[in-house]
């Protein structure tokens, strides 16, 4: 398969890019490694249906798939990029390779997640992890849960549990209260974002919300029955039978660093790297561009405004890109005001004990990784980062913990069937 644009994450970047570049006549492609596309705000499933903005944005693109002019691959996940301007992508029924003229990184985000004791246990997920979850269909009917990190995925996952019948016991935010405040008052310059947490906000009005607050132990036998949490100076326990708790966001650099593309510090103060861009959306390597949130952690708008643009900037279309860079701005400088008011308090580093797992594929404990000096040389002696999900999770603890740089990710990108590997021997 060979696409003029292709355009891999089917979130609000790569749907936005998709709706510009399928109305210039070119052949488009779209991958996406869920079933359905919508990416993870926009994420539908049994007990979620596309409404609003996504629903217009979804049925537009369904119009263009029945002109021929757009292609989705959904439940298809690119593992490798290959020289020759090819990705080699792996799907239920085998693998493939998709060549592109131009290409859209459109990756998204990971939620962050840091160690302490009890984080491995069943019944404690990631605040978004949980959203999605129950999205697919997991019901939480009568169920007791605490959603507890930083950021405001931690309202949006209460909102998601609460509608379905579960009672959010209390969310858990590590930001200091002054800083929540701050934030909340610089809100009025981004109207969509305070009508949505006025909403959010009205919604929860019953759950109480501790700032300056994060769970020290998830404990159970087994099985989760109750949370540690420090608020102030003060430790609690509340019983609960779900515990989801993530620390904000890191970009998913992993496609966009095995192509090549330079990757910096990303938006300040969110300790975490991000796909370098220029104006136009373009990376460092040449018919690469990057949009939404793995150029930078930033929100929806952020990241179908970065989408448009992406799309405009690889069709030549110069001028109808530059119509965006306004709003793109607008909401670059609210991903800026976020990262400052939910920027980690460094005492999150020390919350893990010495035997607490680390790297959960592999069963690596805290105390065991924190002896070496560098990812490279803990990967080396401990295996830490090389199980299925690469380090995708413990390098981004591992990154915040020790201040560790991970290295490039080597392919494949996630476990791989080696029928699809095989396809290699077939790339131009
Ligand atoms: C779990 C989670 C839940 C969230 N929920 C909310 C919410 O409720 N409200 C809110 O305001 N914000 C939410 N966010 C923030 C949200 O990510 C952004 O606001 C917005 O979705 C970013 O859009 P995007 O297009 O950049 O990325 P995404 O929406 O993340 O889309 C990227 C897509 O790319 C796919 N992908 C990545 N790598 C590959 C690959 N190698 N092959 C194939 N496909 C790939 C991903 O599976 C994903 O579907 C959530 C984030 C996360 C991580």
């Amino acid at each position: 398969m060979k696409f003029d644009v292709l355009i891999v994450g089917a979130g609000p970047a790569g749907l936005h890019a998709a709706l510009v570049a399928t109305q210039s006549g070119a052949r488009v492609g779209l991958v996406d490694d869920n079933a359905r596309m919508g990416g993870q705000i926009w994420r539908q499933g049994p007990r979620h249906r596309a409404g609003g903005r996504a629903r217009t944005v979804l049925d537009g693109l369904d119009a263009q798939v029945h002109h021929g002019n757009l292609q989705v691959l959904t439940g298809t996940r690119i593992v490798q990029a290959l020289p020759g301007r090819q990705l080699l992508a792996e799907a239920a029924q085998g693998g493939s390779l998709l060549g592109y003229d131009k290409l859209i990184v459109a990756s998204g985000a990971r939620e962050r997640f840091l160690p302490y004791p009890g984080w491995t246990l069943p019944g404690v997920t990631g605040a978004g992890g949980l959203q999605a979850l129950i999205k697919g269909g997991m019901d939480v009917q009568g169920q007791r849960i605490v959603i507890a990190g930083s950021g405001p995925l931690l309202f949006a996952a209460a909102v998601t549990a609460r509608a379905q019948g579960a009672r959010v016991v209390a969310i858990v935010e590590q930001a200091r209260a002054a800083a929540v405040r701050r934030f909340a008052m610089q809100l009025s310059s981004t109207p969509a974002r305070l009508v949505q947490a006025l909403r959010m906000r009205y919604d929860l009005r019953d759950t109480p919300y501790w700032l300056d607050a994060n769970v020290t132990e998830a404990c159970g036998e087994g099985q989760l029955t109750h949370a540690r949490i420090r608020r102030g100076h003060e430790a609690i326990r509340v019983d609960c039978d779900r515990l989801a708790c993530a620390y904000g966001l890191v970009p998913n650099t992993s496609l966009g660093a095995m192509l090549g593309c330079r990757i910096d510090d990303g938006v300040p103060g969110s300790e975490a790297p991000a796909i370098v861009v220029d104006t136009g959306q373009a990376t460092s390597v040449e018919h690469v561009y990057a949009a939404g949130e793995c150029t930078g952690v930033g929100g929806m708008e952020l990241a179908a405004a970065e989408g448009s643009i992406a799309a405009y900037a690889a069709l030549g279309q110069r001028e109808r890109a530059q119509a965006q860079f306004a709003e793109r701005e607008r909401y670059r400088r609210f991903a800026t005001r976020l990262h400052a008011a939910f920027a980690l308090d460094p005492r999150l580093r020390e919350l893990a004990a010495p035997h607490t797992t680390l790297c959960r594929c592999e069963d690596v404990a805290f105390g065991d990784v924190a002896q070496h000096r560098s990812w490279r040389d803990a990967k080396l002696h401990t295996r830490c980062g090389m199980g299925p999900c690469q380090g995708a999770i413990c390098g981004t603890a591992a990154s915040f913990c020790f201040g560790w740089t991970p290295g490039a990710p080597r392919p494949p990108l996630a476990p791989t069937r080696i029928g699809t590997l095989l396809e290699i021997d077939k790339a131009a």
